[in-house]
């Protein structure tokens, strides 16, 4: 509604709350189905719907001294509430919001009808918080009918949750042999609803890798400067990852095989992930064993460019990984901005 549409309809409120003598007489009726006469004023009208707007201008050209404007095809209390909300104007009382759910498809239909937007955005809101399996078929095929986009969405992930239920709803049944296109939309909404699903399952399964790598290398570290100083020095000694690099060490050392071995592969790899992301830039203060080593392999620059490119991936996953864990392990809200800055600034050198 426009801001002068708002201010004639809050003129006419407070004086109907007043009950000032100088409310003008209503000067047109609606009709509904039912036979029902509801008296209403055209300035009202006209500012809250432009189709009505249109409406009485016509009638107002041909000369009708009394106006009329007939709303068939929907019960005469949801006529009744239509109107009341259009005097309203958007500031409700709990029993038009009661009345909003009651006659919200109806209420969704006219204010679709005569272009009432906020009365069409509230019924939206007011429709999808009363979602269930049950009805969302219904809903779903009105708020196509009335371009209800976020109604729309609103139904289609319903449907997409709770789809064994609504498959079950005589709804769902008469769709399917009525509305073939729909309910093939219907279908290619699920089926990608569910690919994005194993997207983000698939993202999150690889970001709780490069986690666990980063909170390896941090153990590595402690391990390494640990031997050296006090045994205290521990801070995830008790931890799962701890133990297993402790066994992964005691078995690289022992082991007769290394390069055709899966677990000194595995450990080669952590060390030199280790010294790829090592900024110990002396290459001889650092205590983690072949650090060094891997550090003059990777100036030499041995590998093909591709083993090189997806290596680099990596170290980099890894390292955005451990700032944001870093940043996530973080009490309270500060230095928020020095982590974030911090994390872009390190995905992007290492670009
Ligand atoms: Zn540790
Ligand atoms: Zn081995
Ligand atoms: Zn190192």
């Amino acid at each position: 509604m426009d801001a002068k549409g708002g201010r004639v309809q809050n003129g006419f409120r407070q004086w109907l709350e007043a009950g000032s003598d100088a409310i003008p007489a209503p000067d047109v009726q609606i009709l509904t189905s039912g036979g029902r006469k509801i008296s209403a004023h055209s300035a009202v009208l006209a500012a809250a719907s432009p189709v009505m707007e249109s409406i009485l201008d016509r009638a107002q050209k041909r000369g009708k001294s009394r106006r009329v404007i007939r709303i068939l095809g929907v019960p005469d209390d949801a006529v009744m509430a239509f109107v009341r909300l259009i005097y309203s104007s958007g500031c409700m009382s709990l029993d038009e919001e009661e009345e909003m759910g009651r006659y919200g498809l109806h209420l969704l239909v006219l204010s679709h009808a005569y272009s009432v937007g906020w009365l069409k955005r509230a019924c939206e809101v007011a429709l999808a918080l009363r979602l269930t399996a049950e009805g969302v078929v219904d809903v779903l095929l009105l708020a196509r009918q009335c371009d209800a986009a976020r109604l729309y969405l609103r139904c289609m992930k319903l449907l997409a949750k709770d789809f064994a239920a609504v498959k079950k709803t005589e709804a769902w049944q008469f769709l399917q042999a009525n509305d073939p296109w729909l309910e093939l939309e219907i279908l290619q909404f699920l089926q990608e609803a569910e690919l994005r699903k194993k997207r983000v399952g698939r993202k999150r399964a690889y970001r709780r890798v490069y986690e666990e790598l980063g909170d390896a290398m941090e153990c590595l570290q402690h391990m390494y400067m640990a031997r050296e100083g006090s045994k205290k020095n521990h801070p995830c000694s008790s931890s799962a990852c701890y133990r297993n690099l402790q066994l992964l060490i005691q078995h690289l050392a022992a082991c007769p095989r290394r390069k055709a071995c899966p677990r000194c592969c595995r450990m080669l790899q952590l060390l030199r992930l280790h010294s790829a992301l090592c900024d110990d830039s002396t290459q001889q203060a650092c205590r983690i064993p072949l650090c060094s080593h891997f550090k003059l392999r990777m100036q030499q620059q041995k590998e093909g460019k591709e083993e090189a490119d997806t290596w680099q991936l990596l170290v980099k996953k890894v390292k955005v990984a451990r700032v944001m864990s870093s940043f996530s392990k973080r009490k309270g809200q500060e230095g928020v901005h020095e982590q974030f800055a911090l994390c872009t600034t390190t995905a992007r050198t290492s670009d």
